[in-house]
């Protein structure tokens, strides 16, 4: 399954030999100034007159926005600007990333290239990631499940058996949420060497687990997709960025079927500048790290933890004597945790995202109350 005529054959056929929305900014190419020149950054209005090109191309406002950042030019639909710099931190080109609204994009994409709905399936592994069953349900392909065991291992054998030959999309969660646990770089190759249709890789979290991204497997797997986001490590979930790393050929469909300016002119400035503070982002992680020890520590000195499972992310998945009590506990305390415990193997656990030390101290004092 590692040839590109394969994947090619995977593609919904429809969408195989779509033609793609040819926007304003698509038609006009000029030497490179174009991006240079016009797309960097929003600019005050006052400079707006001296571009070098006068654009009466897609019906924009010259006169401007009525704010003090002019956002009156749509955005390069292909977001050179900031692939060119994800390609230098990834060491890909950037003709293998593609950038979404959320990394739930790249799900709602993926499904929709692969999957002729009531004919294709997708292969989930619970518990995990609720977006990847409802954007199947969304686009009709059916949801086969091969369960993680109770200790959150995967389970080959139970993938093989939901798979046939209308399986296009397999979802591996690594560190999976919202059990926290990274799955075998062995599983996961194994998988990419065996499962006939695309094996996508959710990796929200890698940047907790200290293991390299999965990335440096995309030369050898034109099958392999995979998902990193900005809105974990990175502090930016309000500027929704996701990202989906791939063989080109996989990125240019995921570009045919996106909208065309599917990120905004603001957030793609957001995160170029964010992408200068990697630094900061590195200290953030480390410190998270550093709460998510003392975190677990404290957690288990409690009556009401029973077990707290490990984690390669910024979560813990605890088991307590009683989820829904001390899930309400907290909330009359004003401590908001995710309560998951009618989640497959399961029970009684409450998923607690590691907050500022601040608020990590308060969560321990509160359930010290409990
Ligand atoms: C949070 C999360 C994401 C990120 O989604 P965005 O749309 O990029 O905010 C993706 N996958 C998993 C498993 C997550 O938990």
């Amino acid at each position: 399954m590692n040839d590109l005529k394969n994947i090619e054959n995977l593609v919904r056929p429809n969408i195989r030999s779509l033609k793609p929305y040819s926007s304003a900014r698509d038609e006009f190419k000029d030497d490179g100034r174009w991006t240079a020149d016009r797309l960097t950054v929003a600019r005050p209005p006052s400079t707006v007159n001296r571009l070098p090109y006068i654009f009466l191309d897609a019906n924009e406002n010259s006169l401007g926005s009525p704010l003090d950042e002019d956002f009156s030019r749509y955005p390069d639909p292909r977001q050179m600007d900031l692939k060119v710099r994800l390609a230098v931190r990834e060491q890909l080109s950037p003709e293998a990333i593609f950038l979404g609204n959320g990394s739930d994009e790249a799900i709602d994409l993926l499904l929709r290239a692969f999957c002729t709905p009531e004919k294709d399936n997708v292969i989930v592994l619970p518990p995990t990631y609720g977006m990847y069953a409802v954007m199947a349900n969304i686009h009709g392909a059916e949801i086969r499940v091969a369960p993680l065991r109770p200790d959150f291992s995967p389970d080959a054998a139970a993938i093989r058996q939901a798979t046939d030959k209308r399986s296009k999309l397999l979802f591996l969660c690594s560190p999976n949420n919202p059990t926290g646990n990274r799955l075998p770089e062995a599983f996961i190759v194994e998988m990419l060497e065996t499962f006939p249709g695309v094996v996508v890789v959710d990796e929200a979290y890698n940047d907790f687990s200290g293991r390299p991204s999965l990335t440096n497997r995309l030369a050898g797997y034109p099958n392999l997709v995979v998902l990193k986001t900005f809105s974990k490590a990175w502090g930016l979930a309000g500027l929704r960025v996701g990202m989906a790393f791939a063989d080109p050929y996989i990125i240019s469909i995921l570009n045919n079927i996106k909208y065309p300016y599917n990120i905004s002119a603001s957030t793609i400035n957001h995160v170029c500048n964010a992408l200068e503070n990697a630094g900061q982002v590195e200290r953030k992680i480390l410190m998270i790290l550093s709460e998510r020890r003392r975190l677990e520590a404290a957690l288990l000195q409690l009556k009401c933890i029973e077990k707290v499972y490990p984690s390669d992310a910024n979560f813990l998945l605890v088991k307590t004597t009683g989820a829904n009590k001390i899930y309400t506990f907290l909330c009359h305390n004003n401590i908001i945790v995710r309560n998951r415990s009618s989640e497959l193997h399961c029970e009684n656990c409450l998923r607690i995202t590691i907050g500022s030390p601040e608020e990590n101290e308060k969560l321990i004092n509160a359930l010290n109350r409990y």
